[in-house]
């Protein structure tokens, strides 16, 4: 990876053309020699990497699916295709001078750059968790993603902070634990709730007087509104940033509502976007005007996610990652299923000026996209919106939702659990209505207790927390 304050500042025609010799460079001198998957498709489609010129011809490369990443029934060692065989000794010295990228003398591979370091796996959230090999070269980038990270967060070693996300191999707590190292900030590294449980975390808040928190979106709010129940103070507090699961505007607004309620000294709110497939996250310095990607790293396309064509400037569309500089498992034109509300854009950010592309918009994961039956025929059900509308609700404290069928036609059940305070007719009388209106199938509300919700989403289980069970047999 490139200097961080020149390549932050670097203008969009010079991105592009680093950009388009790390992708050659990739294509030719790693997944054409020893990516063995590649390899394969490479063969298969008839594409002779020395033919793809740069960027511009990514199009004619097929995608990778996240499917095709998936241990087989009868290859549970597939995923390994996807990463670099190590070159041998003798490559080094027999392999012929390379083109000079950015002015430096290219030596060839390094062995050591490709020695498994360890496996972190994507969170599962949606399907069954794929394992992704780092290297000691990524294990470099992925501490250089978190400085990074942290720059653009505006966060120092002055700030001491709280590190909320689940313990898990996953390089979403590993980025973090490794920015704080890095950085040389005072940080406790709590594991989440799933370690150290609610409790323990928000004492540590008050005792170690941190002005930072760092959690996924569902949990922080529930941490805001359990507080007062143990009888802790966020007085200190003055910023949480948002990660792991993504945040949409509505789990910001709600999260400063909740600091400012609780007395928060201040109620700055920011967020983090990661992708498994990327092998690293990203940082927006403000909400809502994106997440800075690495330009360096990992090439983003913006796609249609029926089609696969690609779309222009900030065009809604899936989120499609190629990894420009990384070593273990390497992807090209991987779909991630996440959608970008607001695509790619790569005018320099307004609010911070870096020039990096950023993906802007709030993120929405395709897998929340529902077919229903009804009696009218399919009907679409994003249940993506129910998730902004159910964190937007003062009167909602936890809730799932469940997609059944009943002689071929399906409903929704949405099970809840009020802040306390509510009337609990009221609000599922107010759910129902709103149901109704919002998703055209037959919905049932019902309330459940604390602990029967905590329990079935995985609050403290799961690495984010699991909210709709469609409980179809399809
Ligand atoms: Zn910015």
């Amino acid at each position: 990876m490139q200097a961080w304050n020149k390549l932050s500042r670097m203008p969009a025609p010079a991105i592009k053309k680093m950009q388009d010799e790390l992708f050659t460079k990739m294509l030719r001198e790693e997944l054409a020699v020893r990516h063995p998957y590649y390899r394969e498709v490479f063969k298969e489609h008839d594409i002779n990497p020395d033919l793809i010129k740069g960027l511009e011809d990514i199009k004619h490369l097929p995608f990778t699916e996240k499917e095709d990443l998936l241990p087989r029934k009868n290859d549970l060692r597939h995923p390994k295709k996807f990463v670099l065989e190590v070159p041998s000794e003798g490559e080094q010295k027999g392999k012929k001078k390379g083109f000079a990228l950015f002015g430096k003398k290219d030596k060839g591979p390094d062995p050591s750059d490709y020695k498994f370091h360890t496996l972190y796996f994507s969170a599962g959230r949606t399907g069954k968790p794929v394992p992704f090999e780092y290297t000691h070269y990524d294990l470099r980038n992925l501490k250089e993603a978190g400085l990074r990270a942290f720059d653009i967060l505006g966060l120092t070693r002055d700030d001491t902070m709280i590190n909320a996300f689940t313990y898990a191999p996953n390089a979403f707590f590993w980025q973090m634990f490794y920015s704080t190292i890095e950085t040389g900030s005072t940080a406790l590294q709590t594991g989440g709730g799933k370690v150290l449980g609610m409790e323990k975390i928000l004492k540590a808040m008050d005792n170690m007087e941190a002005p930072v928190f760092v959690c996924a979106p569902g949990y922080t709010i529930f941490a805001l509104q359990t507080l007062d129940h143990f009888g802790f103070s966020a007085e200190n507090l003055e910023r949480i940033v948002l990660g792991i699961d993504y945040a949409p505007m509505e789990a910001v607004e709600k999260t400063r509502k909740m600091m400012e309620a609780v007395g928060a000294k201040d109620t700055k709110v920011q967020r983090l976007y990661f992708i498994a497939e990327a092998k690293s996250g990203w940082a927006e310095c403000d909400p809502d005007y994106g997440y800075h990607t690495n330009p360096d790293h990992i090439y983003v396309e913006i796609v249609d996610p029926e089609s696969g064509a690609v779309l222009g400037e900030g065009e809604k569309g899936e989120v499609v990652i190629t990894h420009l500089d990384t070593r273990g498992t390497v992807l090209l034109r991987c779909k991630t299923g996440d959608i970008a509300a607001g695509g790619l854009v790569t005018e320099p950010c307004p609010n911070c000026k870096r020039t990096v592309p950023r993906i802007m918009g709030d993120i929405e994961r395709k897998a929340y996209y529902y077919e229903l039956h009804s009696n009218e025929g399919p009907v679409q059900f994003n249940a993506n919106q129910l998730r902004k509308m159910m964190t937007a609700r003062d009167d909602v404290l936890l809730w799932y939702a469940e997609i059944n069928r009943d002689r071929g036609l399906d409903n929704l059940n949405l099970v809840v659990k009020g802040t306390s305070g509510t009337d609990e007719d009221t609000l599922l009388k107010s759910l129902a209505e709103v149901l109704q209106k919002e998703f055209s199938v037959p919905a049932n509300v019902e309330s459940a207790s604390l602990d029967a919700v905590v329990n079935k989403i995985g609050l403290e289980k799961y690495i984010t927390a699991q909210l709709i069970f469609d409980n179809r047999d399809l």
